[in-house]
Parts: C-alpha cells; structure tokens; sequence
C-alpha cells in the first residue's frame, strides 16, 4: 500500500513483521472477520450522521436561516464525536496492522484510519486550536484597509488595484490592505505552534506532513511533482508576464523594471490581471446555459436530468452566492447549488459543478463498498470538473453544441490565452503557497517575512518591495483556514490535462485542441470506465496511471503552453 510509510511508525511496522510471521490462516480469517464488523459498525453509526451532514449543509445555504446553520453545526459535531471515539480508533489501529488478504478490506481499513485519525487529536489542544483560528478569522473578517483616516472595504482595494493608474495610489492601497498581517501575526504564530504540537502528539514530524499524509500524500512526492511543473512552465510563464508586465507598465506610466506587487490586479497576484478579456459574455448573453449543460452530458452519455431535478440553480433570497456539488447519500442522491446567470462566468461553473455531479455515486457502481463509493480524492474530482469547465473557453465547443458565435476565431484565440494565463500565473501563486507552508511548519522560527518574498521572487518573478520587512504571509487567510490544500487544486489541473490528452489520443485519436467531447458518448464511457467506476477502492496516483497509464505528471499541462497544442 503506497504511500503509508510516512505515517506508520517503526514500531509499528517491526509489530506487523511479528505479526505476519506468526500468522496462521484461522487468525487471517479472524482479522477479516474483525475488520468486516469493523466496517459494518462503522456504516451503522456514521452513515446516518453522514447524510444528515450533507442534509443540514444543503439546507443551510439554500435557506441562509440561522436554525439551520445551527443543525448544519450540531450535524457535523456529532460526525466528529463518532470519529473521535479513542475505543474504536484502538481496534482500528490493530486492524490497520493486521495482515488483510482481500484488498477491498485492506482498503477500506485503510481509509477508515484515515478519516479516525485525524478526528484523535488531544480535545483539549483541539479547542485552543479551534479558539485560536475563530480569533484570526474574526480578525480579517473586521479588518478595513485605512488611509488618511479612511477605511476601505475590500472591494474598494480591488477597484483601486483594477483600475488605478496612478502608483503611489496604487502602492498606498496594497500596504493598507497588507496590515492585516501584523494585525494577526502573532496569533498565527501561536496556531502554526499548536497544529505542529497536535500533529506531533499523533506521530509527525510538523503539522504539514501530517495533513498530507492524512490525504495520502508525502511532501516529497507533492515537491517532486511541483519541480518537474515549475521546470517545465517556467518559460512559458515568463513569456506570459511580459507581456502583461508591458500592458501593465505602460497603463501606469512606469518602466517594466519598477512593477511592484501593488501593480497587478489583486493583492496577491493569483489571478491574470484583467486584461486581455475580451468579452465572452457577449456570447453567453443570448445562452440557455442549463439548455446547453442538458445537451452537452447528455450527449456524452453521462445523462443529468436527476441531477437537475434535485438541484436549487437560479438565486433567491438568503441563498449561498456561490456555487457547489454534493453527494448527499452516496446512493445517487446528488444535488448542485448555483445562481446562474447568463454570462461566460456561470457556464463554465455549472460545466463544472456538473462535472462534480458525473464523478459521484451516480456512476460508481454500487459493488463498490459505501466507505470507498466516492471520488479517488479531491484532486481526482477536481480534476474532472476543470476539465469539464474548460470548454466553456471554446468557439469550437460551443460551435458544435449549435450556438452561433460571429467571431470564432477571435472568441478562440482570447479563450484560450484567457485560460493558458489563469492556469499559469494560478501554477506560480500554488508554487509559493505550497513551499512557502511546508517551510514554514518545518521551522516556524525562521525569518518568515523573508521566506515569503524570496518564494515570491522566485516562482512568481515578481520583485519584493525595496526595504519592506512585513508579515506579507499572514495577510493571506487561507494559511489559517485552509492549510495545506492549495496544492491540490494545482494537481486537479495536472489531472484535467492528463485525462484529456488520453481522451484525445485513446478515443477521440486526435490532437488534444482539436478533441472536442459534443455528442460522443465515448468519453462518456471512458470516464466512466477508467475513472469514475474504481471509485476510493485506487489511492489517488494508482487511479491516475490506471486511467492515464502513468502516474500523475506535469508533461500533458505544460505542453497545452509550449506551442504544440
Ligand atoms: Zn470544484
């Protein structure tokens, strides 16, 4: 089983080694009995409390009520409390050793540990931990930039950072907004401390490892992935810069040697500045966009009428802005929340939500046991809804889906540079999230100010402030409430890629930009066949060589950037 050496123990394995020898066949037989009931007393409990989660977290977004959002919370505690159960994890542990013969018990042991483990934090620590991210979190919800007395909200900075055209402007607003990160400094320190604490309590050597590890993953193997990526897209990605940077300086008045950070359209450069658009929406203006989303997986014989039927898709009062997929009860009961509206924005999201809704229980057959009836991991699902989105940046697709578009090659041409700059400046920006996290738990003490504009420097190429010595990191919150899980968005791009070009060589037998999926139910069956149907029973890597034939790489990305399409 890949990947468990960074989380067994050497005690651990020398313990399994006995074990095995000493191994006769009846006590095998007692194991698979032990864990069966394992797993079935696990489904007894957890799976109510499962969908009932996904019941209450579904009615808190469409509703936007406080009671729910109140059984949203209760829904969730009570998941958590039947994971932390120390009685059951003890005989997990022992089960996780033993040698299981029958590689689905093996498997769906191993997933259980997983999700129990992470639950085993000291619920003392656990509580100052939580304490601890609610202040910080609470910090940047009431944070406002302020200058000359004023306070900005944030969709102020951003007007500024889109618009302005004026640097001192520019420059004042961007170091407003970053004093967020010495407002927080400290305490993020403190949680950094904590979480590594916890994480070693259980085992790891810092907190990082051990939410890679708790996702089946190892920093080598993430870092390894990230520097084959960041060698292979890194000119590319310079080429692409200039010329932003060219836009850029010229708009401002500047020389492209003195762009600094504020220059670019957000605070932190994650996103192409809005330049180039040209405006798709001109196009979507006149679309049946859940028409088209109807026809389109239809036609590639992954149906979603179901789907449809069950889902909340147009705005309403007190609903959730934004937009989600969830498989309630792992028996096809899937849902999508959406606000469509008519724009190049709403097609490629609900092309992706619905790419969420075809990797679900919907098409992994159910043989495969509920605790391994779901995607591979959220790269996988991830991956497959990227790849989806992406047509929606097509003259071609939407050519074949029978809309007619007056410019084709123009809408081409800017949808597709559209996307090679979202991907890569996004590849740059997880590049300095990624290292930037891992270096950090590893050694909080250093000088972290420095660490983050040297990463930037590096991979984003953009040039540090001249004498600035600030906390720029803290001003970003996803290192309190999402840590380390940028990187895997970045390899969900990777995956998209990877799958796609297997597609076009394996069943469309044409070039990559010329395989579009409109009316063939073929890639339909392909993805439902090599990537869907394993669901959890193949680790995420095993999964992508099964569908792809080699483990997940950066070759199928990158050459989408190098001129041969
Ligand atoms: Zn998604």
């Amino acid at each position: 089983m890949k990947l468990s050496g960074s989380f067994a123990t050497a005690s651990a394995l020398l313990a399994f080694a006995m074990v095995t020898a000493c191994m006769t066949p009846t006590a095998q037989l007692e194991d698979s009995a032990r864990a069966r009931n394992f797993i079935a007393a696990h489904e007894a409990t957890v799976r109510p409390l499962e969908k009932q989660s996904s019941l209450a977290w579904w009615e808190a977004n469409i509703s936007g009520k406080d009671e729910a959002f109140k059984a949203k919370e209760e829904a969730q505690n009570q998941l958590d409390a039947a994971l932390a159960n120390a009685q059951r994890f003890a005989e997990l542990k022992a089960l996780k050793v033993s040698p299981l013969t029958d590689p689905r018990l093996r498997r769906q042991i191993d997933v259980l540990y997983l999700a129990y483990l992470e639950k085993q934090v000291d619920p003392e620590l656990l509580k100052r931990m939580t304490a601890k991210a609610n202040a910080i979190e609470k910090a940047f919800n009431v944070f406002r930039a302020r200058i000359d007395g004023r306070e900005l909200t944030d969709s102020e900075v951003r007007k500024v950072l889109k618009e302005s055209t004026d640097s001192a402007r520019r420059r004042a607003v961007w170091e407003a907004s970053k004093e967020v990160g010495s407002v927080v400094e400290r305490d993020l320190k403190e949680l950094v401390a904590l979480r590594n604490e916890a994480a070693r309590k259980l085992g790891f050597k810092d907190f990082h490892a051990m939410q890679l590890a708790l996702n089946e993953q190892s920093q080598e193997q993430v870092l390894k992935l990230f520097d084959e990526l960041d060698a292979l897209t890194r000119e590319p990605f310079r080429l692409a810069k200039a010329e932003i940077d060219g836009v850029l300086a010229r708009q401002c008045g500047v020389r492209v040697e003195e762009l600094r950070p504020w220059h670019y359209h957000d605070p932190f450069f994650q996103e192409s500045p809005a330049i180039f658009e040209v405006n798709l929406d001109t196009v979507y203006a006149q679309v049946d966009i859940l028409k088209l989303c109807r026809e389109y997986y239809s036609g590639i014989g992954l149906p979603i009428e179901d789907v449809i039927a069950r889902s909340s898709l147009y705005e309403q009062p007190g609903k959730s802005p934004h937009a989600f997929c969830t498989d309630i009860d792992r028996e096809g009961d899937v849902r999508v929340l959406a606000n469509i509206v008519p724009n190049h924005y709403w097609m490629g999201t609900m092309l992706h939500e619905l790419g969420h809704a075809v990797y679900s229980s919907k098409n992994i057959p159910r043989t495969v046991p509920y605790v391994l009836r779901d995607a591979a991991h959220i790269l996988t699902t991830e991956g497959v809804a990227m790849m989806f989105e992406r047509a929606a940046n097509s003259a071609d697709w939407l050519g074949k889906m029978g809309v007619s578009v007056p410019d084709p090659r123009a809408f081409n041409e800017s949808g597709a540079k559209m996307l090679r700059n979202r991907l890569l400046i996004f590849s740059r920006w997880c590049q300095v999230m990624f290292r930037f996290e891992k270096a950090m738990y590893a050694n909080p003490g250093q000088d972290l100010n420095k660490l983050w504009w040297d990463l930037v420097e590096q991979y984003q190429m953009v040039r540090r402030p001249e004498g600035r010595n600030a906390p720029d990191y803290a001003s970003k919150i996803h290192v309190v409430s999402a840590p380390a899980y940028y990187h895997n968005y970045m390899m969900g791009e990777l995956f998209a890629s990877q799958v796609h070009h297997t597609i076009a060589r394996q069943v469309l037998k044409a070039p990559p930009s010329d395989a579009i999926y409109v009316g063939k139910p073929e890639v339909g069956a392909f993805m439902r066949d090599r990537v869907f149907a394993p669901g959890r029973t193949l680790p995420w890597n095993e999964l992508t060589q099964f569908a792809t034939g080699e483990p997940l790489n950066a070759k199928a990305f990158a050459a989408d950037f190098q001129g041969r399409r």
